[in-house]
């Protein structure tokens, strides 16, 4: 994530709906001034209380970064939790190996992910500073699988090009792309080189808070998302679904 796009979903007060999932799934379980910081942030929707408290199976690893996360200032970046246990349960599905993470933040998806993957399975996680990741390191220690998680602090297109010049291209079962808005097609492009027919890209924030629907031209961000959007609609070269789930998700399976 860059700084820049922080400020922008921040600034933008585009929260999430996962937010306020996590929020009523915390704020239901235990109120504390650790929780009122989250309680802050969102409502309460007992319907998405009661769809967390009935199918998250959270590692207690996981559960102590997410709290933790929740004490830093810009968590209104960090995925949802049930969107992230959805990304571990398909990154199984489809028997992941090798996963690429563009945006890592603190880390917990990269956690989640590490946690889904057999032993000698291996997330690239892809930031440009390893500020917010380094709250997230003792989690994966803690947890048992840093050795799993290759944290690669440049630019992610830098990381991604790498790996094409290392001869990589087709082995990569799963992608996660979650960072600046204005470089999504160019990360879901490389992506698209780095995978296996079958995986699977996931595109975190395909709706931006309902901005999509009437794109400002003065919002580069918001143009990026909808330009992406409407070309994976009519890419030939994938399957598609975009879900609702969090600030929306699209699935894009290489065929
Ligand atoms: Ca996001």
């Amino acid at each position: 994530m860059t700084f820049r796009n922080i400020s922008k979903e921040a600034l933008a007060g585009s929260i999430t709906l996962g937010v306020i999932f996590i929020a009523g799934y915390v704020f239901g379980k235990k109120k504390s001034s650790r929780m009122s910081i989250i309680k802050s942030h969102c409502g309460d929707d007992p319907l998405m209380q009661y769809v967390l408290n009935h199918s998250m199976r959270e590692h207690p690893v996981l559960k102590e970064l997410r709290l933790r996360t929740m004490e830093h200032s810009w968590n209104i970046m960090m995925v949802a939790c049930e969107q992230s246990q959805f990304m571990a349960n398909l990154a199984k599905l489809i028997k992941t190996k090798k996963a690429l993470e563009i945006g890592v933040y603190t880390g917990y998806n990269t956690l989640s992910m590490a946690l889904a993957l057999p032993d000698d399975g291996v997330v690239v996680a892809c930031d440009i500073t390893d500020d917010y990741p380094n709250i997230g390191k003792p989690f994966w220690k803690e947890a048992g699988v840093e050795k799993k998680i290759d944290l690669r602090i440049q630019p992610a297109l830098k990381t991604l090009d790498d790996l094409l010049a290392a001869g990589e291209a087709e082995t990569f079962d799963f992608a996660f792309i979650d960072a600046d808005k204005v470089n999504y097609d160019n990360y879901f492009e490389k992506c698209l080189q780095l995978l296996r027919k079958g995986g699977v890209i996931a595109i975190d924030n395909v709706l931006w808070g309902g901005k999509v629907v009437n794109p400002s031209p003065d919002d580069p961000d918001t143009v990026a998302i909808d330009k992406l959007n409407k070309k994976l609609h009519r890419d030939v070269r994938i399957n598609l679904s975009m879900l609702t789930v969090g600030d929306g998700l699209t699935l894009a399976i290489k065929l």
